[in-house]
């Protein structure tokens, strides 16, 4: 099949030759024989509005990743109510020239936990460390999913209430706190969680968090990192697995988004375990987030 035929699926970024997601997306697309090439755009903060008025026209549809994921919001026609809530977009489907905009990062994460660990976070307590993107898609993914309470615990604090308050006036009837990183608040919420989750970028590049209060942590809690490099498991991980407990690696939540995102644009069920076959052969190959 020519590339001529082919439909044209994208992952935008800036930069985004280090994106994993075409690797998986195309062995994805490969095994359902669909003619369809993922490739990677280079779209720098200046092009966008360009791109998503043109280029993006012509695509069946595209991922979005860093820094474009809440800046492509003016340019959509559409975004779905999770997408919405969480404020962020990951996932573009183009239908008859307008843009739709998705966000299967955090139903990503969920699927991830529910198919893995068997995990499911309604009237559960929950304890998520960082306030960032990632932390958002999360958190309000997990709302909607009945969580009981949530904690947010960040190095910045501030940035900890702010998230906490915008997706308290959402979540009435939910518990949602916030704390810092450090102190006896956090010890004290370790006590009594059923999940932690480290939603901030400790772990990249060798980084870990210092004397981490384990022995406060209940002690069947679930310990999670979506941060998935390095292989096979992030220095959080080690430590919580030394302290007793189950862990859930974060390859996962990628290997959902873009399966999500698949079915999205094509209507068909992609293999997972394939996606993350692929995925975890090319982490090995050190490639890094
Ligand atoms: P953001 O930049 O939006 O947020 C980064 C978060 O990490 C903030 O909460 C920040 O705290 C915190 N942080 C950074 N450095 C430190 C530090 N030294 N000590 C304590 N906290 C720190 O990033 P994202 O939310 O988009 O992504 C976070 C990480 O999640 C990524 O690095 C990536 O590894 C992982 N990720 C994994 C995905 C997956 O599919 N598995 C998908 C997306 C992300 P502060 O607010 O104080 O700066």
């Amino acid at each position: 099949m020519s590339l001529k035929k082919k439909k044209l699926l994208a992952v935008i970024g800036d930069p985004v030759a280090h994106s994993l997601s075409p690797v998986m997306q195309n062995a994805a697309l490969k095994k359902l024989k669909l003619p369809y090439e993922y490739i990677p755009l280079r779209i720098k903060p200046e092009q966008l509005k360009e791109f998503a008025q043109t280029k993006a026209k012509r695509l069946l549809g595209f991922n979005i990743t860093i820094p474009h994921k809440e800046t492509i919001l003016p340019f959509l026609d559409r975004l779905t109510f999770e997408a919405k809530l969480i404020g962020a977009v990951n996932t573009v489907l183009q239908e008859n020239g307008k843009l739709v905009g998705f966000n299967t990062d955090g139903s990503g994460y969920l699927m991830s936990l529910e198919r893995e660990k068997k995990f499911n976070p309604r009237n559960r307590d929950i304890v998520m460390l960082g306030a960032g993107g990632a932390a958002r898609a999360i958190a309000t993914i997990l709302l909607l999913n009945q969580a009981r309470s949530l904690v947010i615990a960040n190095r910045s604090i501030q940035r900890a209430q702010a998230l906490a308050q915008e997706l308290s006036s959402h979540f009435k009837k939910q518990k949602i706190f916030w704390c810092g990183l450090e102190g006896n608040e956090l010890k004290k919420y370790l006590k009594r969680t059923h999940l932690l989750i480290n939603a901030t970028s400790v772990g990249l590049k060798g980084t870990h968090f210092i004397d981490f209060p384990w022995k406060d942590l209940y002690r069947q809690a679930l310990v999670s990192d979506i941060v998935y490099a390095p292989q096979p498991m992030t220095s959080f991980l080690k430590e919580a697995k030394k302290a007793g407990h189950k862990i859930h690696t974060g390859e996962g939540m990628l290997v959902y988004q873009g399966a999500l995102a698949l079915e999205i644009w094509t209507g068909k069920k992609p293999d997972a375990y394939l996606m993350r076959r692929v995925l975890l052969k090319e982490l090995k190959k050190n490639h890094k987030l």
